[in-house]
């Protein structure tokens, strides 16, 4: 076949411009485009002929791995049949009823309904308006002020990227301060005094978050939004005792719970939510990525029976609530999310995210605890991080100038594994495939060691 990754790479450059990524070095070429061909399991080939194995899953989202034909029919078979009819007013197809009921058997206990969305971003932004209106039935209008987390991310619309506490996301936007502010993160390596337990550290969180909600007033405070795990700001387990004692200050202060789970859901942790996992009780949830393993783009907030309820009651004053997108619950992206929770179950990738992280992690930290640059390997299911520190007994940080995180993913890279340096501080990340074997998980930590040894 005629090889046309010149052609290619010369339009991209011109034409296309990318998410997340630096306009100048990419224009000027300085980025090399790497054009994707196909994918199977968990490895990647470009049209230059180079296969990685992927150890992100795409941006941590192709959790049942690339290639699955059973999607794939599912979509042609959709795309034949109805390609595509709108949600409005009532309207649905078999897909997208079914998928909504096979979310709600998988959701954490109390979840009631799921309303689509097609990203991340926008489900969140969903979850924004729902709290609104739900305050405003029950007659608070004041209580509308949304609590996230340093280095949590939400997304990157403008509201949602208002949610993400990282710099990046922020930068030159002006992004809407109010109503949302940014409280202590549960990142126990780089934020607790040394003398801290992690209990004490969770307290601490907490603690400054009564003290956020007293400032501010309870009566103006509508929601907490959190990750269970960290992901984008670091890929940070929560300290023991963390979320325990969040939902209890939550509580006192009659404060909704927003769990984004759009890395966690549907396996990533070993349990089919993260919620699950870390003992949460939200009273929303936000899914996306693995809820169609990212076959095609389809999101949504799962809306416990207590918020719905109060929902309902809007619509019975209000009317028809004034809030959807064209493609909400589209039909090709609904048959694909049902075949890849089926696919999910008859592949056990719940249990083989939680055994087979275990093993992942275990090794991972064997390999590398002992490196003088290695700060913090940890994680949970199949999420790990690697933390680069110029020195380990001081806890010293590189300076971020010298792009610690990106020469290692890029040094990994030329060993033929990909994984994330994650936007901010100097850190490796893996979200690999959830069907990831034990002989793979080898390949990624022999790989990521000798990396580590080629830049330090
Ligand atoms: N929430 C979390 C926790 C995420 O990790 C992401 C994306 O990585 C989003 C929301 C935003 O999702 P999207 O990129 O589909 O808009």
């Amino acid at each position: 076949m005629h090889d046309r990754s010149n052609e290619l790479a010369a339009w991209d450059r011109d034409h296309f411009f990318h998410p997340s990524t630096h306009m100048g070095t990419h224009a000027r070429g300085e980025t090399p485009t790497r054009v994707i061909g196909g994918g199977e399991g968990v490895y990647i080939t470009d049209t230059a002929g180079r296969t990685s194995l992927d150890a992100f899953a795409g941006l941590y989202c192709v959790n049942v791995g690339y290639g699955r034909q059973k999607i794939a029919d599912a979509i042609a078979a959709q795309a034949k049949d109805l390609a595509y009819y709108h949600a409005y007013v009532g309207h649905g197809t078999e897909a997208s009823i079914r998928l909504a009921k096979m979310i709600i058997d998988r959701a954490p206990e109390g979840m009631s309904r799921v309303y689509f969305g097609l990203s991340g971003s926008d489900a969140n932004e969903t979850n924004i308006k729902l709290i609104w209106y739900y305050n405003n039935v029950l007659g608070r209008p004041e209580k509308k002020k949304i609590i996230s987390r340093w280095r949590g991310y939400h997304g990157s619309g403008v509201m949602t990227g208002s949610l993400t506490g990282l710099d990046l996301f922020h930068n030159a936007f002006d992004l809407p301060r109010a109503p949302v502010l940014h409280t202590e993160a549960p990142y126990y390596f780089r934020r607790a005094d040394r003398s801290m337990s992690e209990e004490q550290f969770s307290q601490h969180c907490a603690d400054r978050l009564e003290e956020m909600i007293l400032a501010e007033g309870p009566d103006t405070v509508a929601a907490f939004i959190g990750e269970p795990i960290l992901g984008t700001g670091g890929i940070v387990p929560p300290p023991a005792g963390y979320w325990d004692k969040i939902q209890a200050v939550l509580r006192k202060y009659d404060v909704l719970l927003v769990a984004d789970e759009v890395v966690t859901g549907f396996g990533r942790l070993g349990t089919m939510f993260g919620s699950d996992h870390y003992g949460i009780r939200p009273d929303l949830i936000t899914i996306a990525k693995g809820l169609t393993s990212a076959y095609a783009p389809l999101s949504g907030v799962i809306v416990s029976d207590k918020v719905w309820q109060v929902l309902v009651q809007g619509s019975d004053r209000l009317g028809s609530i004034g809030h959807g997108w064209t493609y909400a619950a589209h039909p090709i992206c609904a048959a694909a999310g049902v075949a890849n929770l089926e696919l999910i179950d008859e592949m056990n990738l719940v249990k083989n995210a939680g055994e087979t992280g275990l093993y992942f992690r275990t090794e991972l930290s064997n390999a590398l605890s002992g490196h003088r640059n290695v700060g913090d390997v940890r994680g949970d299911g199949l999420l790990a991080a690697v933390e680069f520190v110029e020195d380990r007994d001081d806890r010293k940080f590189f300076d971020a100038s010298r792009k610690i995180g990106p020469q290692v993913a890029a040094a990994l890279l030329e060993r033929g594994v990909i994984g994330r340096a994650m936007p901010q501080g100097d850190i490796l990340g893996f979200a690999p495939p959830l069907c990831l074997t034990r002989e793979e998980a080898d390949i990624v930590v022999g790989r990521t060691a000798e990396a580590v040894n080629a830049v330090f």
